[in-house]
C-alpha cells in the first residue's frame, strides 16, 4: 500500500485530495521505532517451483500503553470541545492515553482549515508529517453539526489515527461488496477524485499479511455509507455513527489493557514467573540501572515469548527487542545500559496464544 497518504472523505470532496507534506522520516521507519510487532516478516514462498519470495509487510500501531499528544492547529474552541469529548471515548476502548495539549509538540494535530474534506493520517504515519502540518483534518464541523455527525466522523478519524483502515479494505471484504466498479469511478469523478483516488480509497483491499483484522464488518465505525446506486444488485450500508461490537473487541486486542502492573525486577535477583494467561496480553516489568554495566535480559520457559526493552527513563522508547536468540523459542537481549530507568515488556509471539515464562535481568561478568 502506498504509505503517508492520508484517506478519507466520507463526505463529497470539492477537489482531489493531497497529501500532507513529509518530514525526512519514512513511515517503515516511524512505525517500527515505534512498536516492534508493526514489521512483520513472512516466511519464503514454499514449493510451486516459482521465484522464492520473502515479503515484509508493516502495520501502523502505536506503542501499547503510550500517551498520544493531541494538539488543535485552529477551530472555533466550542468546536474543538467537542471534537476532545468524542476523541476520548478511545481511551475506554484502546489502552491509550490523548492529551490534549496547546503548546509544543504533539503527535497529532487537528485543523479545521481544508473546508469539505474529513481525513486523518493512519497510526505512526502521523509522525512522518512535517511537525507544522495538520495529521488530521475536519472539514464540516461547525457550532451547528448535529452531535451525531460529530460522533461519526470524530470516532472514524481516531479509529485511523490508531491505526484502523477502512473497513471496505479489510482484507476478508474482498469480494463482500458487489461494487458496480465504473459508476463508482463515475460517482467520486464528479467530486474531483481520479481513479486512482478511487482505487486507492475504495477498491483496494489490504494484504492479509499487513493487517490484523477481524471478519467483515458492515456494521464498522471504519465503514464508508454504501449506496445501492453504487453496488450491483441490491446491497447497500448506511452511515454508521456508533462502534460496533467487533470494532471495540479488535481495538481492545490491538491496545491490550496492561494486565497486573508494572513488577519490579531485582538486578541479579532470582528470576521472575508469570503466566500470559490471555490472548494479546503484556506484561511490563520495571529495573534501574545505576551504573553503567553490560546487561543480559531473557525469558525461559515453554512459550515463545518476544521481549521488549524500553527506556531510558522512557518507557513508551523502544531500546531493542529479541524473540528466538535464548534457549529454544526463548529471547535475550545483551546490552550495555547508561544509567537510568528501564522496563522489559513480555508477550506471546502469537497474539492468541497463551502461557507461562520467567522472565530475569543481570549483568554481564
Ligand atoms: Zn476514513
Amino acid at each position: 500500500m502506498p504509505t503517508t497518504r492520508k484517506i478519507c472523505s466520507p463526505y463529497p470532496p470539492p477537489h482531489a485530495a493531497h497529501p500532507p507534506a513529509a518530514s525526512t522520516r519514512s513511515s517503515d521507519q516511524a512505525a517500527t521505532d515505534e512498536r516492534v510487532d508493526n514489521i512483520r516478516i513472512l516466511p519464503l514462498a514454499r514449493g510451486g517451483g516459482g521465484p522464492v519470495r520473502a515479503a515484509v509487510e508493516r502495520m501502523k500501531l502505536w506503542d501499547n500503553g503510550r500517551t498520544l499528544r493531541v494538539k488543535f492547529i485552529d477551530g472555533l474552541p466550542e468546536v474543538q470541545a467537542k471534537v476532545q469529548a468524542i476523541a476520548r471515548e478511545w481511551e475506554a476502548i484502546a489502552n491509550l492515553k490523548l492529551k490534549f495539549v496547546t503548546t509544543g509538540a504533539a503527535e497529532i494535530r487537528i485543523s479545521f482549515a481544508e473546508k469539505g474534506f474529513s481525513w486523518s493520517t493512519v497510526g505512526t504515519d502521523a509522525l512522518t508529517v512535517a511537525a507544522t502540518e495538520a495529521t488530521m483534518n475536519y472539514g464540516w464541523l461547525e457550532p451547528s453539526t448535529s452531535l451525531r455527525e460529530y460522533q461519526r466522523v470524530v470516532r472514524h478519524e481516531f479509529g485511523h489515527a490508531l491505526g484502523m483502515i477502512h473497513e471496505h479494505q479489510n482484507p476478508a471484504a474482498q469480494g463482500q461488496i458487489p461494487w458496480d466498479k465504473e459508476k463508482v469511478y463515475a460517482h467520486y469523478a464528479q467530486q474531483g477524485w481520479t481513479r486512482e483516488d478511487v482505487d486507492f480509497n475504495i477498491f483496494q483491499v489490504y494484504t492479509e499479511d499487513s493487517t490484523n483484522h477481524t471478519a467483515f464488518d458492515p456494521a464498522s465505525i471504519m465503514e464508508y455509507a454504501i449506496p445501492d446506486s453504487l453496488t450491483v444488485g441490491s446491497y447497500a450500508v448506511g452511515w454508521n455513527t456508533d462502534f460496533s461490537p467487533a470494532d471495540i473487541e479488535f481495538m481492545r486486542k490491538q491496545y491490550p489493557m496492561a494486565s497486573a502492573g508494572t513488577v519490579e525486577l531485582a538486578v541479579g535477583g532470582p528470576r521472575t514467573s508469570a503466566d500470559l494467561a490471555t490472548a494479546g496480553e503484556v506484561d511490563t516489568y520495571h529495573f534501574d540501572v545505576p551504573a553503567a554495566a553490560t546487561h543480559i535480559m531473557t525469558t525461559e520457559g515453554p512459550s515463545d515469548t518476544v521481549l521488549t526493552l524500553h527506556g531510558p527513563n522512557d518507557s513508551g522508547a523502544v531500546l531493542a527487542w529479541d524473540d528466538d536468540r535464548g534457549q529454544g523459542l526463548n529471547a535475550r537481549i545483551v546490552r550495555k545500559l547508561q544509567p537510568g530507568s528501564y522496563w522489559l515488556s513480555v508477550r506471546h509471539k502469537n497474539a492468541q496464544a497463551t502461557g507461562t515464562y520467567t522472565v530475569g535481568v543481570k549483568k554481564s561478568r
